[in-house]
């Protein structure tokens, strides 16, 4: 696998639709779009994870008009063989491929490493005034930005998609890990797939990045950006058993009410009851925040079966889909 140079769209293709452009390209694809200012350079990287198609929905949306782009705006379109896989867009990562957001920054066997190699070389030979990667959160969520670093650039960036911006110290292998004073990076998770907003936040947001002369001072786009830190990240151990139902079902380590996703990013009250719990109770659950100071018994108790919060607590990143939950996280969560 490796990145392949294509060139723009044309008007028939456009007619042709988005899926049937997908179909036709040889693998990971990389465009230029030139601005105004050829020297310089941002980068738009998408579909890491084939069904979060927000990104290249709003990429699609700008092939037939571009703005008037201030300097030369590149997109890196990644995981279109797994977007393609089954009915389109619903595949995060070929089952026997490693989750491309998993890979930045690591070595294996699998292409999938030498790849993201490949991309992140890219970005650093263009030197990059700043790269946004766009996500669509598994579950229901408004939008928010994720970067590890909380500096104002960072803020500026992803103030021009969202107002929320997760500052993490949790690493995973994610392309924004790789970011540098030089080249700023920002995930933006645009909200769910099936939230009627998540396309117009990435077109939003989209149009102020590549269309703005300075994306650091005075653009239009500005909104101030809330901080949260410490994103503590809760897992179930492996090999255990996940349900989402509406009350405890027998035999399971947790069950889950089916609509948890409704609390993203709503504050909860301590005390307040997450799900429950099996036989193994609070060790059927780990957390991760990169620094190893929430461990499970420091976020919830149990109360006779129940799983309940400890402090004052915000959720987010919360999906209900079973294969997502289990391989990937349950939810992440800050603590008042
Ligand atoms: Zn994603």
């Amino acid at each position: 696998m490796t990145l392949h140079d294509v060139p723009w769209p044309t008007e028939e293709e456009h007619k042709q639709g988005l899926v049937s452009w997908l179909n036709a390209m040889p693998g990971p694809v990389w465009l230029t779009l030139p601005g105004k200012d050829v020297n310089r350079h941002r980068v738009v990287v998408t579909l890491l994870h084939g069904n979060e198609q927000s990104g290249v929905e709003a990429f699609w949306h700008f092939v037939q008009n571009p703005p008037v782009c201030a300097v030369t705006v590149h997109f890196c379109i990644v995981n279109i063989e797994a977007s393609l896989h089954g009915a389109p867009f619903t595949t995060r990562h070929l089952e026997h491929k490693p989750d491309m957001n998993r890979c930045f920054g690591k070595t294996g066997s699998d292409p999938s490493y030498a790849l993201a190699a490949e991309l992140l070389a890219r970005i650093n030979a263009l030197k990059p005034e700043a790269v946004v990667d766009i996500h669509n959160t598994s579950g229901t969520s408004p939008a928010f930005a994720v970067s590890i670093n909380d500096d104002e650039k960072h803020q500026q960036i992803a103030s021009l998609f969202t107002e929320r911006m997760l500052c993490t110290s949790v690493r995973l292998g994610a392309l924004m890990e790789q970011t540098s004073d030089a080249s700023p990076m920002v995930t933006v998770e645009c909200g769910g797939v099936k939230d009627h907003n998540s396309v117009e936040v990435a077109k939003n947001g989209l149009h102020h990045f590549m269309s703005a002369e300075d994306l650091f001072f005075n653009h239009t786009g500005f909104w101030p950006v809330e901080r949260l830190y410490h994103p503590v990240r809760v897992q179930l151990k492996p090999d255990l058993s996940l349900c989402y139902h509406d009350r405890f079902v027998e035999e399971s380590d947790l069950t889950l009410p089916p609509d948890i996703d409704r609390h993203n990013f709503g504050w909860m009250a301590a005390d307040s009851q997450i799900g429950w719990l099996g036989t193994k109770g609070l060790d059927a659950m780990t957390t991760n925040d990169g620094e190893g100071k929430y461990p499970i018994s420091a976020l919830f108790y149990e109360q006779d079966g129940e799983l309940r919060l400890k402090h004052p607590a915000k959720l987010f990143m919360i999906t209900t889909k079973h294969a997502i939950a289990l391989s990937d996280c349950l939810f992440y969560m800050v603590v008042d």
